[in-house]
């Protein structure tokens, strides 16, 4: 009994050991069982923000179009996850090795199915979901550094989920403003796309005026615009006015970046392209 304690004691410590070194990252690859829990569990309380539209389009062909109980259609959708080859274990293992910006953190890492959530890579909880399709990508040089710059980004949104509020002061300078409330026209709420790494309500200031920015569904597919606002009233709401602007037209305002349209997404596309960006 002794003798074995000591071994789970070395094992323990082992474990440990091989998280703090650079030359073993800390990596946790979740089978299809593993990530169907982590789907099942209350990380993705989200999913209770999903209309109808939203399902259907990020089910991609597994969410019935006429569905009562899409939110739970979409749950079995987002379950279907792979187990992973052991080539993708040593692409993604040789990405984390090469990056110093990525070797010290633990990584959970789910494998998503290509046909679910317009196969974006996303976090949920402590996990990446990385979709299919970029992992069997990821064999060249040029994928691989895709691929670093999407796990940077992706660690950075779990950092912002452990770390509610602590970047406030920060996206206050670049002119965003928390909301309790934005009111946008029904038919692009019906439309709105839930971003799991953008939850938060905000506006954003700048001289062409206040806006609120989102994704909304065009033909099944996620785009992004923005909404002019007013506002807030006492209790902090906004509400829409006039129809919807391409982001772009604004984007002059947000360090030139066109397909950020939250507080955190600046912020994890400009620590990815500072670490990464050439
Ligand atoms: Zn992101």
């Amino acid at each position: 009994m002794g003798s074995f304690l000591f071994l789970a004691l070395v094992a323990a410590a082992g474990v440990v050991w091989s998280c703090t070194t650079t030359r073993t990252p800390c990596i946790e690859f979740l089978d299809r069982t593993e990530a169907a829990e982590v789907f099942g569990s209350n990380a993705f309380w989200y999913l209770s923000l999903y209309r109808h539209a939203e399902s259907v389009a990020k089910g991609g062909g597994l969410v019935n179009t006429d569905a009562h109980d899409f939110q739970q259609q979409m749950l079995l959708a987002n379950s279907r996850c792979h187990d992973w080859k052991p080539s993708e274990i040593e692409v993604v293992q040789q990405t984390i090795r090469e990056h110093r910006a990525l070797q010290r953190a633990k990584w959970r890492l789910i494998k998503a199915d290509d046909r679910v959530d317009f196969s974006y890579p996303y976090t949920i909880g402590d996990c990446v979901v990385l979709p299919a399709n970029m992992l069997a990508a990821a064999g060249s040089s040029e994928n691989r550094l895709s691929l670093a710059k999407t796990l940077l980004h992706e660690h950075v949104h779990i950092f912002q989920r452990q770390h509610p509020g602590l970047f406030d002061t920060l996206y206050n300078a670049w002119g965003f403003r928390r909301a309790t409330r934005i009111d946008i026209p029904a038919d692009h709420k019906e439309r709105t796309v839930t971003n799991p790494d953008g939850l938060d309500a905000w506006v954003f200031s700048c001289p062409d005026g206040t806006f609120t920015m989102g994704l909304f569904l065009e033909g099944g597919k996620p785009v992004k615009k923005a909404f002019r606002v007013s506002g807030p009233d006492q209790k902090g709401a906004y509400v829409a006015v006039g129809d919807p602007i391409e982001l772009r037209e604004i984007s002059q305002w947000l360090f030139g970046i066109e397909g950020c349209y939250h507080p955190h997404e600046v912020h994890a596309y400009l620590v990815s392209e500072s670490a990464f960006g050439q």
